[in-house]
């Protein structure tokens, strides 16, 4: 059931549609005040499976506030703004395309959109790459995973992607999502994509949190992006 504060909050999306998605004041889809505000991510090894990867910022409450409200509020602009301030915010990494991580058919229909796709297309406008929305496929819905741990996460998707063409995928593709966790659903995109072709799997997410679910091991840190 919607609480009266989300019900307020969609309310004045509607009313007003560009107000700032992480503090609901007038200044822009992302105000210069939260773009400020954003604490970039420390560099860490890449997850195993991946051959690099991009984390922008530390998912804390100014791009919690912000995806919220692309993701749950259904406010599929904030994904421009986004994709726009991660674009200027990290080095392109290699790729000859980018891939978005796949929505299950169920959640597409209920939220509208792919937030990921909408990232990678504003991405791929950014670093003029194309998009290859179509051939990774998620076969089978893995519900929610924010209560299972890591080793439950990579059972839970495990499988659940398949590269279903047309053709050979791209030989060096950057997987787009938008908040990274264990890095289990980026691990089992990469083995599809390995399986129907590709060489190099990097992957870029706008944020991750410090704070990881029960049995995931921290990777080691350094200051500079990771790519
Ligand atoms: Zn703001």
């Amino acid at each position: 059931m919607l609480r009266l504060s989300d019900l307020l909050e969609r309310l004045l999306d509607l009313v007003f549609p560009d107000r700032c998605a992480a503090c609901g004041r007038a200044g822009g889809l992302l105000c210069p005040t939260c773009r400020a505000a954003l604490r970039p991510y420390p560099s860490e090894a890449p997850t195993p499976g991946l051959d690099g990867m991009t984390v922008a910022w530390l998912y804390d409450g100014t791009i919690r506030h912000a995806v919220h409200a692309m993701k749950y509020r259904r406010r599929r602009r904030v994904a421009d703004a986004l994709g726009d301030a991660l674009a200027a915010s990290v080095p392109m990494p290699p790729a000859d395309a980018l891939v978005p991580v796949p929505l299950h058919a169920g959640r597409m229909a209920e939220r509208g959109f792919n937030q990921a796709e909408e990232l990678a297309r504003r991405l791929g406008h950014r670093w003029s790459l194309p998009i290859c929305a179509s051939g990774l496929e998620r076969g089978r819905d893995t519900g929610h995973q924010a209560r299972l741990n890591r080793a439950e996460r990579q059972t839970n998707v495990a499988g659940a992607f398949v590269w279903c063409g047309p053709g050979q995928p791209p030989a060096r593709v950057l997987l787009v999502d938008d908040v990274l966790t264990t890095g289990a659903t980026l691990a089992a995109c990469a083995e599809a994509l390995r399986a129907a072709g590709t060489r190099e799997v990097r992957a870029i997410a706008l944020a991750r949190s410090l704070a990881r679910p029960r049995g995931t091991a921290y990777a080691k840190m350094g200051t500079r992006p990771s790519v």
